[in-house]
């Protein structure tokens, strides 16, 4: 309709007539301006000047007081200028209106909005010439241009729909070699592994420890007693280990020397999001064998966050549930137990990378 318009925030206003707007107890910004407030919200309807220009129309229920600069000159006589449709507007430092939102069209346009509303203040240039400020809240924003090709608008990571295609089919390219390559890995040497913590920071402790070989052969499975933590109420709830199953368990350090032994001989070493694990046993290791213990960790969740940017645009979810509905792979065990993650993620792995394997 041409009465009506729609505001960035997809708001839909329509246009009044100004006895309609005084009679809803409307203020324009001139009026506004003059009680010292400035909107806080939308306009709620609008008007166009003869000139073509919009002027807006506030609700006085949604105003908030403007900054003192706005108004406060204690020395200095006030300059104004009055528009074409009768709006008085006041000089204004380019300082002090870009502290309230108000820039040049020039300005506005760089940041890609394009101005619609009558300017609501203005300064002099050196030759006298007058610039005008315009409001950034009601003007309108524009669609941005593809960062490639320049031509079309932006649909994904700053690329129109068909150079986002163009990039997103030598990516998939990519991942589909990474994954379909032959690894010759044998199953023994690697392991998948997921640890139970008392909570997600690093002053958090290992509560259990699952280890299994890609053959699906149990190496370790243990609960471990912490050393400082007493209770972990939160995470008891989701994983369901309490201080009294782990009150006899080993220490981790009991535990360190069997646990280094099984990594140093493996190969690969990969887990289901696996910077939280990463981080809480690296300390096994120190410096250049750190590096060397680093190198053989893999993370499946971010090799099927991969996939799915790649393949399935569709899913946005990536838990292991997600990846093992995605796959239609059956849990073995009762899921979110350490022992049955584990398994999940070889399972997961093996999809994912079907030519893993010597075998
Ligand atoms: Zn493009």
């Amino acid at each position: 309709m041409e009465n009506e318009m729609k505001l960035r925030s997809g708001a839909t206003i329509r246009q009044l007539g100004g006895e309609e707007a005084s009679r809803k107890n409307y203020l324009t910004r001139q009026t506004l301006s003059k009680l010292h407030l400035m909107p806080s919200g939308d306009p709620v309807a609008y008007d166009v000047a003869p000139d073509g220009q919009i002027i807006y129309y506030f609700d006085p229920g949604r105003v908030v007081e403007a900054p003192p600069e706005m108004w406060y000159f204690p020395n200095a006589r006030k300059d104004t200028m009055t528009l074409p449709s009768g709006t008085v507007i006041e000089r204004m430092s380019t300082k002090n209106a870009a502290a309230n939102g108000y820039y040049t069209r020039e300005k506005l346009c760089r940041m890609h909005y394009e101005v619609v509303e009558e300017p609501v203040a203005y300064t002099l240039k050196t030759d006298k010439s007058v610039l005008y400020f315009f409001d950034k809240k009601t003007a309108k924003r524009l669609p941005l241009n593809c960062v490639r090709c320049g031509k079309d608008i932006r649909y994904k990571k700053k690329l129109c729909r068909a150079c986002y295609e163009e990039d997103l089919a030598v990516r998939r390219a990519e991942g589909d070699a990474h994954r379909s390559a032959h690894y010759h890995m044998a199953r023994e040497k690697v392991l998948f592994f997921d640890l139970e913590l008392t909570g997600f920071y690093d002053h958090d402790e290992i509560l259990s420890i699952t280890i299994v070989d890609a053959t699906g052969k149990l190496i370790m499975d243990t609960l471990v007693k912490p050393q400082k933590k007493k209770k972990w109420k939160n995470t008891e709830k989701v994983h369901g280990i309490t201080p009294d199953m782990v009150s006899d368990a080993p220490s981790m350090k009991e535990l360190e020397p069997k646990i280094r032994q099984i990594f140093d001989e493996a190969e690969n070493i990969i887990a289901y999001g696996v910077s939280t694990d990463y981080s809480h046993i690296k300390y096994l290791y120190e410096g250049k064998e750190q590096e060397a213990f680093r190198d053989k960790i893999r993370c499946c969740a971010n090799e099927y966050v991969r996939y799915i940017t790649e393949h399935r645009p569709d899913l946005s979810h990536a838990s292991l549930t997600d990846a093992m509905s995605c796959f239609e792979i059956e849990w073995n065990g009762v899921a979110h137990t350490s022992m049955a993650d584990t398994v999940a993620c070889m399972k997961v792995w093996e999809v994912l990378f079907p030519n893993y394997y010597a075998d």
